[in-house]
């Protein structure tokens, strides 16, 4: 599932193509998507030129003079640019056609969505789907006081808590249990008993989480054009213990546990990570 990272890699490699430019024409192959694509897009997007390309969560906002074309991966989806003659492959439910490049979402799974929010609708960030999410792990406001105001007597795990989206975004199902074991904290602690202190560990865990992947990220920015590879496939390599069931701890050479939270595999080690 295409993360926070790779979001923000997506919209830093559709910015650096479509700011800026005039959208020749919307073509929708596929309008049943998680929600039924408005029919009247292509209408109202011919010939507008995209001003910014935002991120909100891993909510995509493609900025136009007028409103802002929200857009999400979904479970499968992603957003390439690529070659303008380029055959058009199963599940490529989108084109975005610009002079000089064509942008496509290909979505196997049609989970995503691609919806529209007229500026008369008032501020994007008050949109349903926007309005409820969580702090941008990168916004200067998130810090260890953030999280222990937000844990404050949440009994649920702090993996969970975390995994809710609603103390700070981003933080899916692998970051988390990346996150949680830079900071030594166990998967299993109540939220709301965790110390300011340790509070503050876990918020510069995932924000240093975040940034390798991010980082990592770079790599396949490259790929753009060429538009080869899947997102998400990168971060794996650099996993301390995601997906390493029963492997050495890098740190203490302690087997890494896997259990599962809520549906969700965590990962953890039992040496390193405190209660
Ligand atoms: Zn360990």
């Amino acid at each position: 599932m295409p993360e926070l990272p790779e979001v923000e890699t997506t919209r830093r490699g559709i910015d650096a193509v479509i700011t800026g430019k005039p959208l020749r024409r919307l073509v929708v192959h596929e309008a049943r998507m998680r929600w039924p694509i408005p029919a009247e897009l292509p209408a109202l997007l011919a010939g507008r030129t995209v001003i910014e390309c935002n991120r909100r969560g891993k909510y995509l906002l493609l900025r136009f003079e007028h409103g802002v074309q929200i857009v999400h991966l979904g479970m499968s989806g992603s957003l390439r640019v690529v070659p303008q003659q380029a055959f058009l492959r199963k599940h490529d439910h989108v084109e975005w056609l610009f002079d000089h490049a064509t942008l496509r979402l290909h979505d196997p799974r049609r989970f995503g969505a691609v919806l529209w929010h007229p500026d008369e609708d008032g501020p994007v960030e008050n949109h349903p789907l926007l309005a409820r999410l969580g702090i941008e792990p990168f916004d200067p406001r998130f810090d260890g006081r953030w999280l222990h105001r937000h844990f404050q007597k949440r009994g649920m795990a702090v993996k969970q808590a975390l995994l809710a989206g609603s103390a700070v975004v981003g933080v899916g199902n692998i970051y988390c249990s990346e996150s949680l074991f830079r900071a030594g904290v166990d998967p299993r602690t109540p939220a709301g008993k965790i110390s300011l202190p340790r509070c503050e560990r876990l918020a510069q865990a995932i924000r240093a989480t975040l940034s390798d992947a991010l980082e990592s990220g770079g790599s396949t920015l490259r790929d753009y054009v060429g538009a080869s590879g899947e997102p998400g496939a990168y971060f794996a390599i650099h996993a301390a213990v995601y997906e390493r069931a029963a492997q050495p701890c890098k740190v203490c050479g302690t087997p890494i546990r896997r259990l599962v939270q809520g549906q969700r595999a965590t990962y953890f080690c039992p040496h390193c990570q405190k209660r």
